[in-house]
């Protein structure tokens, strides 16, 4: 097991993977912008390096400093966290070849993930459904009519290189094709420096439902069945469940079994999630995230299963040491995600927090880097703190977050906690009844 491990993030997953690190006697460094000296992440590790100014290409995202702070600290392995560089391939590489561990898939699969077109692919050899939609990359505005006219409009142009909801654009009919195929690439051009993009069925009425999956090096892979993710606003995750209100535990079971196969032919190893667009009983491949996911908690609560630990587990070289007939469900889990924004603009909300007040009591959980007197700064991701409810029930766990939410002070910055207040008392919310478009209409709705 390794001594000292370096945490390469900030907020609520900083912290998440610090509490992991400690209860398993490792020592743990923070890197931190110039902006998160205060921070409690930095606080509340056992050494803590500065690594750059407040925006993140210069900190978060400078390897060369981070490596070096591995090195000044003596840390053996890092961990990424999700986003900045946790789906970088070359940083994977760059911290194996210092001598460290990279807590991740190996970099080979992060790429080959990284690029949706190859995942896609690759997905599909393996022998798991996709989205009906183009072979590969679209060579041109004529192949994507072609293929248009086969699947059947609305289509959806993606930027192969997507991430965060970017890139991603609707054609309803064939007039709109041509806008949809130039604004995607444009944008997939200015977000990520490569304008490959591919074509897909525009599905209308999914949900989104993802599959945890972990691997060691010993090719050993169980799923700890799936998040619905269906709640979002701009393609972005807002209120996640585990189990999801839509799916039997033979289905589970299906696709859990689907996925185990196709990751174990990979060989792949450590923490990865498979996202599918589910409708009509039917299971369609989008996307692998080769990480940690933001909604990790409510996997961790029904499978009584800290995700983290065993990712630090995994690739320190031991071994799963459990089979999926050990993997349990116990009740479900709602996971509400709290972000400094006006919940009826979204438009970000930083500044000082005036009062803190952190709800508790039976089955709730706060994953949260916030205290009273903090600056929420305005120079990265707006979410806050995330609420984590465990109940026997799917009307038990709404209650006990509604509960929650009610105690939660949060007092000088706006959030989009009484967004969260509506959604769980929305008739067809309790219902289980929603899709992927759901919360859009939602949130247009008069109240
Ligand atoms: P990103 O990596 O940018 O998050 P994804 O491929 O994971 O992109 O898609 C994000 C979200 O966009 C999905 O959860 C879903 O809501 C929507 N989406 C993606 N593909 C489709 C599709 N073919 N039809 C309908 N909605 C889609």
């Amino acid at each position: 097991m390794f001594s000292k491990i370096l945490i390469a993030n900030r907020g609520e997953i900083a912290l998440r993977v610090l509490r992991a690190c400690r209860e398993l006697g490792i020592k743990t460094v923070a890197v931190h912008s110039t902006a998160d000296a205060d921070a409690m992440h930095v606080r509340l590790a056992d050494e803590a390096v500065c690594i750059g100014p407040a925006s993140s290409r210069d900190s978060y995202l400078n390897v060369a400093a981070i490596l070096s702070a591995a090195t000044i600290t003596g840390a053996e392995a890092i961990h990424p966290g999700y986003g900045f560089l946790s789906e970088n391939a070359d940083f994977a590489e760059t911290v194996e070849a210092h001598g460290l561990t990279f807590i991740g898939p190996t970099a080979e699969h992060i790429r080959m993930m990284g690029d949706k077109i190859t995942a896609k692919t690759t997905m599909m050899a393996l022998g798991v459904p996709l989205v009906p939609g183009s072979d590969g990359e679209l060579a041109n505005i004529e192949e994507a009519r072609i293929v248009a006219e086969k699947v059947g409009y609305p289509v959806l142009i993606k930027a192969a290189a997507g991430g965060g909801g970017r890139g991603m654009k609707v054609a309803q009919t064939a007039a709109d094709l041509e806008e949809a195929w130039s604004v995607a690439r444009t944008e997939a051009r200015a977000a990520f420096g490569n304008d490959a993009v591919y074509l897909e069925k525009y599905m209308d009425k999914p949900r989104h439902i993802e599959l945890q999956i972990l691997g060691d090096n010993y090719g050993n892979v169980v799923h700890f069945g799936e998040r619905d993710c269906s709640l979002q606003r701009r393609h972005q995750k807002l209120l996640e469940e585990a189990g999801s209100p839509a799916l039997t535990p033979e289905e589970r079971d299906t696709i859990g079994r689907t996925a185990i196969d196709a990751l174990s032919k990979m060989g792949y190893r450590n923490a990865g999630t498979l996202e599918f667009l589910y409708q009509d009983g039917q299971f369609c491949f989008i996307e692998m995230n080769t990480r940690l996911q933001v909604e990790h908690p409510v996997t961790e609560m029904v499978c009584d299963v800290d995700l983290v630990r065993e990712q630090i587990r995994i690739a320190a070289g031991e071994k799963l040491g459990y089979t999926q007939a050990d993997v349990t469900f116990e009740g479900h889990a709602i996971e509400c995600r709290i972000n400094a924004e006006d919940p009826e603009t979204f438009a970000p909300c930083p500044g000082t927090v005036a009062v803190y007040h952190a709800p508790g009591g039976l089955g709730v959980r706060i994953d949260s880097a916030l205290y009273t007197g903090y600056r929420v700064p305005p120079y990265y991701d707006s979410m806050i703190a995330k609420v984590i409810v465990h109940a026997p029930t799917r009307a038990q766990a709404i209650a006990r977050m509604q509960r929650a939410l009610d105690e939660f002070v949060v007092e000088g910055i706006k959030t989009v906690i009484p967004l969260h207040r509506r959604i769980l008392a929305d008739p067809e919310f309790q219902k289980g009844d929603y899709t992927i478009h759901w919360l859009e209409n939602f949130t247009a709705r008069p109240h």
